[in-house]
C-alpha cells in the first residue's frame, strides 16, 4: 500500500492563527498514526501578500508545539523544492499542458474591462461571473480571432490564464468529514490559474504540488471547501486521481457566533497566536500562547479537542496518546466554540503533571525577573525556592502565578492590602499580636506541627477566636490574606523573619 502522506501548506501572509496550528496538528496526528509523512510546504505564490518573518514564525511555532515535519521547507526531502516561489518552471509545464489541450485559455481583459462587466451586471441585478455564459463576450483566446490572439501573445499585453470550467455537469465529491458534496458546474467561474505577473494562483500550484508530492490526504480549513470543485476539475483535467479530502470545521468565537479572530483575543485577553508576533508594518506585538506561559503540550491538547473528540470521556492527552486516539472520522462537522477558560483548565492540568524539578525550571526565570538576580548559583535560595514551591504547587496554572502566590517569601511586605487591614486589623489586634510575639519567641522546636499546636493551645487558653489571631498574623507576614499554610509559611520564613514582620506590622498598622 502507498504510504500516507499529508501536508501543511500555509501561506506566509502573517503569523499562524491557532486554527492553522490545529490544521497542522490534525495532519501530523494522522501521519504519525499511520506511519506516514508530514510535509511542510510554503505557499507563497501571492507575492503581494508575503510578510517577512512569517516563514520563520511558522516553523518556530510548529516546533514549539512538537510538530516537526518529516520533510519540507527547511527539513529536506525528495519532493522539493518545498517553497512554491521556487517551483515556477514546474507550474509553467503543467499550464502549457492545459493550454495545449484547450482546458485553459489566455484572457486579456484589463482590470477596467472587468470592472465595466461587473458594473453592467450589477445594473441588471446580477453578479458578474467569468464563465460559460459570459466568456465569449470577454477578450480572450476563445472569443478573439486567432490572428488577434497571436498578436496579443507576441506583444507584452497583460494576460492571465483561466481554467475553462466544463459545462452542465453535476460534480459529486467526497469529503471525509462532510460526506458527499454536490455542485453544479454552471455555478463555478473560470478561475485564474496564472496571474498577470506570470505566477500561478494558489489553485494551480496547490494541486500540482499535491500531485507531485504524492499527497494522499488533504486536510485543511473549511474555508477551502468552496474551492474543492475547481480542484477536483483540475485533477480531472490532468487525468490524475485526486487525494482524499477532509475540510475541518471553523474555530468559533467564545460567544459561538462567527469565526475566532485576533480581535476576539485582544478583547477577551487571550492569545490566538501560538507565539508572540510583531507586525513588521506597525511594530505592534501581540502576545502568543508561549509568552502567556502556556505549555506546548497543554496548547496541543486543547487544540486537538477543539473540533475532534476521542469518543470517550478522556480529556487529558499527551501527543503520543493523541496519535493513538486520533481518528479523522471523529472530527465534527460543525464549528468548534473556543472557550478561553477551558484553555486555562488544560494548562492547569498539564502544569500539575510536571515534576517539581520541571516546574522549578519554569519558575526560575520568573523569579530571576522579579528579584533581578541569578538564582541557580545560590544553593540556599534554590533550596528555599524548592520548599516554597512545595507549598504552592497545586495552586499554579502558569509559571508566573508562582510570584503572585509567593512574592512575600522573597520580599517582606512594605504595604498591606487596605481591604484586608480594614477587615482583620481591629482595635484589639495590636495587643493580641504583642502577646503572639511572646508566644512565638518561646516555641521550641520551630516546626509547623509544633507551632500549630502551641499557638492553638494559647488561643484556646485565651478564649480567642482563631480568626482574630491567625488572620492578622497572616496579614503581617504576607501583606494580604491569601497564601499557603500559615504554619509552614512561618517555618520557611524562619523565626527571626516572622517576628520581624509582626513587629513591623505593629509599627505600621493602626493601633
Ligand atoms: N495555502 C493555503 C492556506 O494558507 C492552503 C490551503 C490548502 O491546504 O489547500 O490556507
Amino acid at each position: 500500500m502507498k504510504s500516507l502522506r499529508v501536508r501543511f501548506a500555509p501561506s506566509p501572509t502573517g503569523p499562524l492563527h491557532m486554527g492553522g496550528v490545529r490544521t497542522a496538528l490534525y495532519n501530523y496526528l494522522l501521519a504519525k498514526k499511520h506511519g506516514g509523512q508530514f510535509v511542510l510546504r510554503i505557499e507563497d505564490t501571492d507575492q503581494k501578500r508575503f510578510v517577512p518573518g512569517a516563514v520563520d514564525y511558522i516553523r518556530e511555532a510548529l516546533e514549539w508545539v512538537g510538530i516537526v515535519p518529516d520533510e519540507g521547507y527547511g527539513y529536506g526531502g525528495d519532493y522539493g523544492p518545498y517553497r512554491q516561489s521556487e517551483r515556477k518552471e514546474i507550474y509553467d509545464r503543467y499550464i502549457r499542458q492545459l493550454l495545449d489541450e484547450g482546458k485553459a485559455y489566455y484572457a486579456f481583459d484589463t482590470p477596467e474591462e472587468l470592472d465595466t462587466a461587473r458594473r453592467e451586471a450589477e445594473k441588471q441585478g446580477r453578479t458578474f461571473t467569468y464563465d460559460a455564459a459570459t466568456r465569449m463576450r470577454m477578450r480572450n483566446a476563445l472569443s478573439l480571432p486567432t490572428g488577434e490572439v497571436k498578436r496579443l501573445l507576441e506583444s507584452d499585453a497583460p494576460r492571465v490564464v483561466r481554467f475553462k470550467i466544463p459545462e452542465g455537469r453535476t460534480l459529486v465529491m467526497q469529503d471525509l468529514i462532510r460526506g458527499q458534496v454536490r455542485v453544479d458546474t454552471s455555478t463555478l467561474d473560470d478561475k485564474v490559474l496564472v496571474k498577470s505577473d506570470g505566477l500561478p494562483t494558489y489553485h494551480l500550484a496547490n494541486i500540482v504540488d499535491d500531485r507531485l508530492m504524492e499527497i494522499t490526504h488533504v486536510i485543511r480549513g473549511e474555508e477551502w471547501l468552496p474551492s474543492l470543485p475547481l480542484h477536483i476539475l483540475l485533477y480531472e483535467a490532468f487525468g490524475w486521481q485526486p487525494p482524499q479530502f477532509a475540510h475541518l470545521p471553523l474555530i468559533l468565537k467564545p460567544s459561538g457566533k462567527g469565526k475566532l479572530s485576533k480581535r476576539d483575543g485582544d478583547a477577551g485577553g487571550f492569545p490566538v497566536f501560538p507565539l508572540s508576533w510583531t507586525d513588521p508594518a506597525t511594530g505592534k506585538t501581540t502576545q502568543g500562547y508561549r509568552e502567556a506561559g502556556y505549555l506546548p503540550q497543554a496548547f496541543v491538547n486543547m487544540l486537538a479537542l477543539l473540533g475532534w473528540n476521542p469518543g470517550t470521556e478522556q480529556e487529558i492527552f499527551t501527543m503520543d496518546e493523541l496519535i493513538t486516539a486520533f481518528d479523522l472520522l471523529r472530527i465534527n462537522k460543525s464549528g468548534a466554540r473556543f472557550d478561553p477558560e477551558k484553555a486555562r483548565w488544560f494548562q492547569h492540568q498539564h502544569f500539575q503533571k510536571l515534576s517539581d524539578d520541571q516546574m522549578l525550571e519554569l519558575i526560575i526565570p520568573v523569579l530571576e525577573k522579579h528579584l533581578q538576580k541569578d538564582i541557580r548559583s545560590d544553593d540556599g535560595l534554590m533550596d528555599y525556592t524548592r520548599k516554597v514551591l512545595a507549598l504552592v504547587r497545586e495552586r499554579l496554572t502558569f509559571p508566573q502565578d508562582f510570584w503572585t502566590w509567593t512574592s512575600f517569601f522573597y520580599v517582606a511586605p512594605e504595604t498591606y492590602a487596605p481591604k484586608a487591614v480594614k477587615k482583620q486589623w481591629k482595635s484589639q489586634t495590636p495587643e493580641i499580636m504583642e502577646q503572639v510575639l511572646a508566644v512565638l519567641e518561646n516555641i521550641e522546636p520551630w516546626e509547623a506541627a509544633n507551632i500549630k499546636q502551641q499557638l492553638s493551645d494559647w488561643i484556646n487558653g485565651q478564649g480567642l477566636g482563631f480568626g482574630k489571631v491567625l488572620q492578622p498574623l497572616r496579614l503581617a507576614l504576607a501583606g494580604d490574606l491569601k497564601g499557603p499554610d500559615l504554619f509552614a509559611t512561618m517555618v520557611l520564613l524562619g523565626r527571626d523573619e516572622t517576628l520581624k514582620r509582626i513587629r513591623r506590622a505593629l509599627e505600621t498598622l493602626p493601633g
